[in-house]
Formats: structure tokens, sequence, C-alpha cells
């Protein structure tokens, strides 16, 4: 385990069978569907790369990185990366980390569903509930965590530990 994590919340075994689960909910609802996965970057990828093992579907990969204001609570996101599809008529899957605030994903899906867009859904390895502040939830959920700064699986402070093969609490002492 690595020094500056606290506790091991999800092992990779762990979050390897969540996305077999996850990947038969998703087949099953999808199999007559216009299916593109779009990882919202960077802590999503190695969650999509996951997960998609187990989507046995004619699916494409599209990727967004966006970019939201801290501390305020106003929906203004930046578009650093946008998609390189049109998405008009197509079934969409937003595949995220984590969703806390649901600030960043409301806003995507409101914008997707803009351009016309079949269909907008949220898959997220993590969910914060208690972070909540817009409304929005996930289709598909990994996991429900508690209001813990979590690490690992793409998860990042500060640009690190993203490449932790599992979801971990990080040390307070780390980010003090
Ligand atoms: P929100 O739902 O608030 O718009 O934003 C979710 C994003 O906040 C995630 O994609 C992630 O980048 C960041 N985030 C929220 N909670 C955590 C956490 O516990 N750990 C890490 N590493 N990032 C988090
Ligand atoms: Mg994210
Ligand atoms: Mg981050």
């Amino acid at each position: 385990m690595h020094k500056d994590v606290k506790e091991i919340l999800y092992t990779q075994d762990e979050i390897s069978q969540k996305c077999k689960e996850l990947g038969k909910l998703i087949m099953n609802d999808y199999h007559d569907k216009n299916l593109v996965l779009v990882g919202l970057l960077k802590g999503s990828v190695p969650f999509l790369a996951e997960l998609s093992k187990y989507v046995n579907l004619d699916v494409t990969f599209d990727y967004m990185d966006v970019s939201s204001y801290e501390g305020t609570e106003s929906r203004t996101i930046t578009i650093k990366k946008d998609l390189d599809q049109d998405v008009k008529g197509k079934d969409i899957l937003l595949v995220e980390d984590i969703l806390d605030t649901g600030k960043t994903l409301s806003t995507v899906k409101a914008m997707l569903e803009e351009r016309g867009a079949a269909t907008v859904e949220i898959v997220t390895m993590l969910d914060k509930k208690e972070g909540r502040t817009f409304p929005i939830e996930a289709k598909y959920v990994g996991f429900e965590i508690p209001n813990a700064f979590v690490i690992g699986f793409g998860l990042d402070f500060d640009e690190k530990y993203r490449n932790l093969p599992y979801v971990g609490i990080l040390k307070e002492e780390c980010y003090q």
C-alpha cells in the first residue's frame, strides 16, 4: 500500500467484479441502441477501461475534458477538450470516476441533450451522495461512499495517485 494511503476502500478485484455487474446491466439496457461511452478526462480512464471489457456490444468511445470553477454554485464550466463526434440521435453514457456535487455532470448532460443526443445517462465508479448540490443521479453506480477524499484508480490529488490499482482514502497530513 502507498505510504500516503490511510485505508483501502476497494481493491482492484472488487472494482473489476463491480464492473462485470455494471456491464451486464448496461448490455441489457443498450443492446438495441447506438451506445457511445464518453469518458470524462482524466479520472475516468482506468474505470472506463475496466468497465468496457464487460460491455460486449458494438460501442464507440469518445472523451471530454471539462473543468468547473471552484467555489461557485454557478453552472459555468470550461470545455478543454470537446467530443470528436456529433451526438445527434446517439445514446450517450457518461463515464465518471466520482459523482460529488453533480455540477460537472449536470452541466455536461444538459449540454449534450441540447445538441440532440437521443439519451444521456451516467455511470460512475463512486457516488458521494452527501455531497450533492445539483439535482442529478447516475443510472449506474459502482459504490456509494461517505464524504472522504479518495484517490486511486484514476482519482488524483494534485495529479498524483491516479495509477494506484485500488481506491483508498488519502491521509489528512498529505493535504494539510
Ligand atoms: P462534481 O460532482 O462536484 O462536479 O465533481 C466531481 C469531480 O470532483 C470528480 O470528477 C473529481 O475530479 C472531483 N472529486 C470529488 N470528490 C473527490 C474525491 O474524493 N477525490 C478526488 N480525487 N476527486 C474528487
Ligand atoms: Mg472527474
Ligand atoms: Mg482531480
